[in-house]
C-alpha cells in the first residue's frame, strides 16, 4: 500500500494533519459547536417541496450567481443590522470555508501572507496553507481579547496581504470591538498604500454575541469583509452555506476564482427554505445563548475559569494538572460527554447544547472535579 509521504505531494503538505474534530458515537456531543436542535418539522417539509421543485430541472447547471439566494441572505443582513446590503454586496459558497477559501485563492497565494490572532479559527491557517500563503500568527492578551498596540505593530512589520479578525472568536468565544477592527484595518490599509489589504471579519457566530455585527464597519471600506454562515444560528451546518457581505467590487473578485456552478440547485432551493423559517430558526438562537449564559455561571460555580462567551460554545479550565487539559477531556469522555481540546493549554471548550446535554455536561463537570481534587 502506497503512502501518503511516498506520492509527489506539495513539500508543504508532507507530514501535516487534515482539520477533524473526532467524530465519535458518544450520548453527549458538545464539540463542533453545532445547533442541537434539529430543523423544525414545517421546514423540514418546505425543504421537501423546493427540493422537489428544482430536482424537476437538474438536468441543467444551476443559477451560476444564486441570485435569488443572495438577494434574500442580503434582505436577512438588512434586517439584522439594519445596513443596506443588497444582492451585488452578498456572495454565497458551500459553507462560510468555502468563502474564506476563495478570499485567500483571490486576495491571498504565493508570495503573500495572511495574519490571524491566535489562539483562533485553525482553519483560517490550514487555509492560507492550502492557497499557497504564508500563515502569521499574532498576538493575543492573557484574557484572548486582542492587543491593539501589538497587533499593530505586528501588521506594520509584516505588511500582510489578508487579516482575519474572528469576532466573536473560536475557540475562545471573545468578541473584538468595533474599534480594534477599524484600528487593525487602519494599520493594513497603510502598510500596504499601493492597493491596501484585504480584513476579514468572520462573524461565524454573530447571532449569538451580545453585540451587533460589525457589518455597517463595511461602509466607506472597499478592503473590508464580513463572513457568516448558516451552519450555526441556522441550525444548518448539514447545508454548508456560507456567505460574505462586502464591497461589490470583492464579490465581484471573488468570482475570478470561484469553480463553476459551485452552489448546487438543491443547496441553494435548502437554502431558501430556511431562509423562509428565519424568525422560528433566531428563536433557537435566543434558547442557546441563554443556556450559555447558564454553563458560564455553573462552571464558575463549579471552580472553573470561565472565559466570557458571546458564541453558542463557552471555554473553560484552567487545568494545569497531571495531563493538562487532555487529561480532563478524556475524564468528560469517560463520563458519556464529548467536549473539545482545540490545543489551547489548560483550557477545554464546550458547546452549548439542549438543556439536558447541558446538564450532564454540567454534571460530569462536577464529578471530575472532584476526582482531580482528590
Ligand atoms: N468560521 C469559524 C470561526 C468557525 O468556527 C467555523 C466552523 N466551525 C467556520 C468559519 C466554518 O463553518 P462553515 O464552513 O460550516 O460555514
Amino acid at each position: 500500500m502506497t503512502v501518503t509521504e511516498e506520492l509527489p505531494i506539495r513539500d508543504e503538505l508532507r507530514g501535516k494533519s487534515p482539520y477533524g474534530a473526532p467524530q465519535l458515537d458518544v450520548p453527549v456531543r458538545l464539540n463542533t459547536n453545532e445547533n442541537p436542535y434539529p430543523l423544525p418539522e414545517p421546514l423540514v417539509q418546505r425543504i421537501g417541496e423546493r427540493v422537489t421543485e428544482a430536482a424537476r430541472t437538474l438536468n441543467r447547471y444551476p443559477d451560476r450567481d444564486a441570485v435569488e439566494l443572495r438577494s434574500e441572505l442580503a434582505c436577512y443582513l438588512r434586517r439584522m443590522t439594519g445596513h443596506a446590503v443588497t444582492e451585488a454586496h452578498v456572495w454565497a459558497a458551500n459553507g462560510s470555508n468555502e468563502v474564506l477559501q476563495q478570499l485567500l485563492q483571490t486576495f491571498g497565494g504565493p508570495g503573500r501572507t495572511a495574519l490571524g490572532f491566535e489562539p483562533s479559527y485553525s482553519m483560517h491557517g490550514l487555509l492560507a496553507r492550502g492557497t499557497g500563503t504564508a500563515w502569521l500568527s499574532g498576538p493575543r492578551n492573557d484574557d484572548f481579547t486582542i492587543d491593539v498596540a501589538a497587533a499593530v505593530r505586528t501588521i506594520e512589520a509584516h505588511r500582510p496581504d489578508v487579516v482575519f479578525v474572528c469576532s466573536p472568536n473560536n475557540p475562545t468565544g471573545t468578541a473584538v470591538e468595533a474599534e480594534t477592527v477599524v484600528a487593525l484595518h487602519e494599520a493594513a490599509q497603510r502598510a500596504r498604500p499601493e492597493h491596501g489589504a484585504l480584513v476579514v471579519v468572520d462573524e461565524a457566530y454573530g447571532e449569538f454575541s451580545h453585540r451587533p455585527s460589525l457589518l455597517p464597519l463595511l461602509e466607506g471600506r472597499p478592503t473590508l469583509v464580513v463572513s457568516r454562515t448558516m451552519s450555526k444560528a441556522f441550525g444548518a451546518a448539514g447545508l454548508r452555506l456560507g456567505y460574505l457581505a462586502a464591497d461589490p467590487a470583492v464579490v465581484e473578485a471573488v468570482q475570478l476564482v470561484r469553480l463553476p456552478y459551485h452552489l448546487s440547485a438543491v443547496t441553494q432551493a435548502t437554502a431558501l427554505a430556511a431562509l423562509e423559517y428565519t424568525d422560528t430558526l433566531l428563536g433557537y438562537v435566543e434558547q442557546l445563548k441563554s443556556e450559555r449564559d447558564r454553563i458560564v455561571a455553573e462552571l464558575r460555580d463549579a471552580g472553573c475559569e470561565v472565559t466570557a462567551s458571546d458564541a453558542n460554545f463557552v471555554q473553560f479550565g484552567r487545568f494545569d494538572g497531571p495531563g493538562g487539559a487532555h487529561a480532563v477531556w478524556e475524564a468528560l469522555l469517560a463520563h458519556g460527554v464529548l467536549v473539545r481540546d482545540n490545543g489551547v493549554p489548560g483550557r477545554l471548550r464546550v458547546t452549548a447544547g439542549t438543556p439536558e446535554e447541558n446538564d450532564a455536561f454540567l454534571d460530569a463537570v462536577r464529578a471530575v472535579m472532584k476526582e482531580i481534587a482528590q
